[in-house]
């Protein structure tokens, strides 16, 4: 099961926060990668920056054609799921997405009135406004049933040694070769 994160109507500098928190939650709670419809290097740096860190394989594509994208992922077999408060709710459609190959789907600002046709699958977080960040989180752990938290993160220069009190991060030999 592959998934991946479209962002859409990403307004750099509005949106640079919230779209850097969109990647990093997509990459810590167990997606593989990024699209976002934009072309913010500033985005792709420092996210970049977190995988070098932090370890794990997950990637970000810049200046994508969002309809491109989605068409590219019906057509090799994906389902491409819109994040809307609109759409039908968590609970009663997490059995027909869980297991298949996913593009998830988020806007920033109104989004085009198409997506909502162009998806194979419009779903809401509770049926209710609020976040994208949220959602997507929400959405992921719901796929992964929880078990996402317990993923292996290597390949990067730090790993963090789980403390039940103070910081406790050491170096990989990714770290100490770097130095
Ligand atoms: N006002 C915008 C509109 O009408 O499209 C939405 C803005 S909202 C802050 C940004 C994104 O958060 C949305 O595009 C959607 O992907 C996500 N989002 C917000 N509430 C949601 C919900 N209840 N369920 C799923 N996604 C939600």
């Amino acid at each position: 099961m592959t998934i991946v994160v479209l962002r859409i109507g990403h307004r750099p500098t509005r949106d640079m926060r919230i779209t850097t928190h969109v990647g990093m939650t997509a990459r810590a709670l167990g997606a593989d990668g990024m699209f976002l419809a934009a072309d913010d290097h500033k985005i792709k740096e420092s996210i970049d920056k977190v995988v070098r860190r932090w370890g794990g394989d997950f990637f970000v594509r810049i200046g994508v054609d969002w309809k491109k994208e989605i068409k590219q992922w019906k057509e090799n077999g994906g389902m491409v799921i819109h994040l809307t408060m609109y759409g039908l709710n968590l609970p009663n459609a997490i059995a027909e997405i869980k297991g298949r190959d996913l593009m998830i789907v988020v806007g920033a600002e109104k989004v085009p009135a198409s997506l909502y046709d162009l998806a194979d699958l419009n779903i809401a977080v509770g049926n209710q406004p609020h976040s994208e960040v949220a959602a997507l989180a929400l959405v992921l752990d719901h796929l992964h049933a929880g078990n996402e938290l317990r993923k292996d993160f290597t390949g990067g220069e730090r790993k963090i040694i789980p403390a039940r009190s103070g910081k406790h991060v050491e170096p990989t030999n990714l770290d100490v070769e770097r130095v």
